[in-house]
């Protein structure tokens, strides 16, 4: 992945227009996107690195990546990626994807877990099977507290957070394995 805004801050505003085939003068030129506005339809801001379309609808406003997207027509990434070959730039583009936001550090789901309730009036026609192995139960204290909580997990199986549910219930022929 590449980082829109680290391409847009290695690249200036009127080097984006350059590169899209914009003639600029007086720092504005017409939208070839848009096809409308006359000479003046894009205004770019030196100051800031910012461009303006005042003929696109609602105006439009971006940096460098967003420049080229919009005139374009292309998505950001690939607006990126067009500025990164066309300027050779050297971009961090090797990090791994964010990892996905785990349990607030210190937090402890096993230790959590144990403390739960898991007979309860709330837990009617839950069996206390499921709570057992889902780690299903009443919050006995803390921000749940009084409240049936359940255990989230990404795709890959790792716990996010403990999230409290009204109104728990199962399909009416589930049965625990
Ligand atoms: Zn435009």
């Amino acid at each position: 992945m590449i980082k829109f805004d680290e391409v847009a801050k290695q690249v200036s505003i009127l080097r984006a227009a350059e590169f899209c085939g914009l003639t600029v003068k007086q720092y504005r030129s017409p939208c070839p996107a848009c096809n409308q506005g006359g000479e003046r339809a894009l205004q770019f801001f030196t100051d800031t690195e910012r461009f303006k379309c005042w003929a696109y609808e609602g105006k439009m406003w971006g940096d460098s990546v967003q420049l080229v997207s919009h005139v374009k027509g292309v998505r950001q990434g690939e607006a990126a990626a067009m500025l990164v070959s066309h300027f050779s730039l050297k971009v961090d583009n090797e990090k791994a994807p964010e990892k996905p936001k785990t349990a607030p550090q210190g937090f402890d789901p096993a230790k959590y877990r144990s403390t739960l309730i898991t007979e309860h009036e709330l837990l009617s026609g839950i069996p206390p099977e499921l709570c057992e192995s889902a780690g299903i139960g009443v919050a006995p204290k803390g921000a749940h507290q009084g409240k049936v909580v359940v255990p989230l997990f990404n795709q890959a199986g790792e716990f996010l957070v403990y999230a409290s549910v009204t109104g728990l219930t199962l399909p009416k022929n589930w049965r625990p394995k």
